[in-house]
């Protein structure tokens, strides 16, 4: 690993102080940013250990929560607010890694934590993710976990992340601090689209600290869930995710929200589908269309192509939960 500097942050302006330095990195939890120091991947000059700071905490909002960014991810998925409320982000939540991980990821951390493509892990292989212009190994390569949808030529990696794929399905906001004020970014726009510049994976700008996250009050909130798919029920990143919630009268669809992990360079939301669905009836024929709408955009790989049927019955799966 290469030497570093430590630094620990009283304040949040404290933070941006030091965050805000070329080549500083916020930790959390560290369970992303040590893995990957440790493999030399990320190769920070300076750490700014934000975890003294006061985010903790998840609050009501109106009949939704503000949830602190660094909330561990066991601390939400326990918290009565968010049991009453957000059962999607509860699903999400214990799907993802281990108890022990879940204790220390935070939800900053898990916003921003990085894919688990292996050609950007090993240190080794062309990735565009990883060094710039380098190439992607991946194109030529083995592409199992990889994505189908939101790819470019430059860069196919999965987002790795359940929690984001529930937010997404919840209309969650970002909020954020930085050297130029206060920022509050829709989940929608949070994450980047890999296009040329696979590198770049957020709206978040150098030095920029994620505060909390809001979920509003909805009609479909109560009625969310998350399924995921995954080799191994233990602990494994998603094959093919998906995050509903429906708002019903009677079995009619009065609104719908369709959020895809595991098969997509970023946290998915299947805008036609939840369109198409609008004012039709909870039946498994009406969800099996909603999810060919939702992967009708899908380039897949020989390796990966079992996705895009993997994906298609986890959304009919995940919405006749959802409408159960
Ligand atoms: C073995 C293993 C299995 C896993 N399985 C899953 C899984 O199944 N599903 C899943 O979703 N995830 C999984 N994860 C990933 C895990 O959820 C993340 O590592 C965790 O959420 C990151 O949170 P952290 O607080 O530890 O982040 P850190 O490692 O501390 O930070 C991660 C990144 O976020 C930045 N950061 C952290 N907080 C802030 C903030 N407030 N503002 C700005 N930047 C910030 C850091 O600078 C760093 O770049 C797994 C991880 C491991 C190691
Ligand atoms: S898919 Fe993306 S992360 Fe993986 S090797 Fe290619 S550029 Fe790197």
């Amino acid at each position: 690993m290469q030497p570093f500097a430590f630094v620990h942050a009283d304040s949040v302006d404290d933070a941006l102080a030091t965050g805000g330095r070329d080549g500083a990195r916020y930790i959390a939890g560290g369970t992303t940013l040590v893995d990957l120091m440790r493999l030399e991947v990320m190769r920070p000059r300076s750490i700014v250990d934000i975890t003294g700071l006061p985010l903790t905490a998840i609050e009501d909002m109106r009949g939704g929560v503000r949830i602190g960014a660094l909330a561990t991810n066991t601390g939400v998925a326990y918290h009565p607010l968010i049991t009453t409320r957000f059962p999607a982000l509860v699903e999400a939540l214990l799907s993802g890694a281990s108890p022990q991980l879940r204790n220390m990821a935070t939800v900053g951390g898990n916003l921003l934590q990085r894919t688990r493509c292996p050609y950007f892990r090993d240190g080794v292989s062309p990735c565009n993710k990883r060094a710039p212009g380098s190439g992607c190994a991946a194109l030529d390569g083995y592409t199992r976990s990889h994505a189908v949808l939101g790819t470019s030529g430059r860069c196919i990696a999965t987002h790795p992340s359940d929690m984001c794929v529930a937010l997404v399905a919840l209309d969650a906001t970002v909020h954020t601090r930085g050297p130029s004020g206060v920022r509050a970014i829709p989940i929608g726009d949070f994450h980047t689209l890999p296009g040329d510049h696979p590198e770049i994976e957020s709206a978040l700008l150098p030095g920029e600290l994620v505060t909390h996250v809001e979920l509003p009050a909805s009609a479909f909130a109560a009625r969310s869930r998350y399924t995921k798919v995954r080799d191994r029920a233990s602990f494994s990143f998603a094959l093919a995710s998906c995050a509903v919630a429906l708002d019903l009268r009677g079995t009619a669809i009065r609104d719908a929200r369709i959020a895809l992990g595991g098969i997509a360079t970023k946290p998915w939301r299947a805008r036609e589908a939840e369109r198409w669905l609008l004012g039709r009836a909870t039946t498994t024929d009406n969800f099996r269309r909603a999810a060919a709408i939702a992967l009708e955009g899908a380039s897949p790989r020989p390796d990966n192509a079992f996705k895009v049927e993997l994906a298609r019955r986890t959304i009919v799966r995940a919405l006749q939960r959802g409408a159960s």
